[in-house]
């Protein structure tokens, strides 16, 4: 379990314990503030982002322990790195039974899943049920009919992409925070596969493919191209639209979601010389 109160909790104490700065970039639809963690180091800028998704909130305890792992060694060499570790803090919690029953947004929720208060096996989108990492502008249209092709035709539980690219306040604000800061570098952290995905309709070049090559030796992970629906409107489609730099999807862990606590070690084992390897190459 790792809710968006949690989040908080871990980041005062490594406020208290390191004086780490943080601002808030954004609020989600139910108004949580977003954090952006930053760690200072050269001019090279890596933004690592977590959870879009709301049962992979484990890649939120990976990155936030991964910060707390840099600023415990003391010295650090490499890009500024920017760690935004829960961009979707209200599905993270619905799906984790952490939302106030009592809201208009929990109500909706569970119309839109379909009458069921469960949402622990499949509820991956935003509180009013758009998958955000499907609400990009990058091939969206296409990705909007092949969900609605495989029958995910109105808000839930997920893949569907929103009524038009950035129409969530929260990939809005992934939006907004790369224009303002200009990053070198991106990595969004989900689960689950073991895998890093590279490239967006042939895109990316062969530097992006190179490191891409050093993430999977530091990691062990395989390096992949080809996603199928998965491909289109995602974070990552988009930064290398946008900017033509080097953007990965790091899918960690393997197994159903929320992969189990069990796994965090392990995940951590493979992810943390994934991203420190990132930061050197940014
Ligand atoms: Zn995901």
């Amino acid at each position: 379990m790792y809710t968006y109160e949690m989040l908080t909790e871990q980041i005062a104490e490594l406020k208290r314990e390191y004086g780490i700065s943080v601002f808030y970039f954004g609020d989600s639809v139910m108004g949580r503030p977003l954090p952006c963690l930053v760690i200072p180091g050269n001019r090279k800028k890596l933004f690592v982002n977590a959870s879009h998704h709301g049962l992979e909130f484990i890649t939120s305890q990976v990155l936030m322990n991964f910060a707390a792992e840099v600023l415990a060694r003391g010295s650090y060499v490499g890009a500024t790195m920017y760690l935004a570790p829960m961009i979707n803090p209200d599905g993270v919690n619905l799906a984790q039974n952490a939302i106030n029953p009592a809201t208009f947004d929990y109500k909706r929720a569970v119309y839109l899943n379909g009458g069921s208060t469960d949402f622990s096996s499949g509820w991956q989108s935003n509180i009013r049920g758009v998958d955000l990492n499907h609400n990009y502008p990058a091939l969206w249209g296409t990705g909007a009919l092949a969900s609605f092709a495989a029958g995910y035709t109105c808000p839930g539980r997920t893949r569907y992409s929103g009524m038009y690219p950035f129409s969530e306040p929260e990939s809005r604000a992934v939006r907004d925070l790369c224009f303002e800061r200009d990053f070198d570098m991106a990595i969004a952290l989900h689960s689950q596969g073991e895998v890093i995905y590279w490239n967006f309709n042939n895109l990316a070049d062969e530097r992006a493919k190179q490191i891409g090559q050093r993430l999977a030796a530091a990691s062990g992970y395989a390096l992949e191209e080809a996603e199928g629906i998965a491909s289109t409107g995602g974070f990552k489609d988009w930064f290398i639209q946008e900017y033509r730099r080097p953007a990965y999807t790091v899918e960690v862990g393997r197994g159903k979601n929320p992969l189990p606590q069990e796994q965090l070690p392990q995940i951590q084992k493979n992810v943390f010389p994934l991203l420190y390897e990132a930061a050197r190459l940014a």
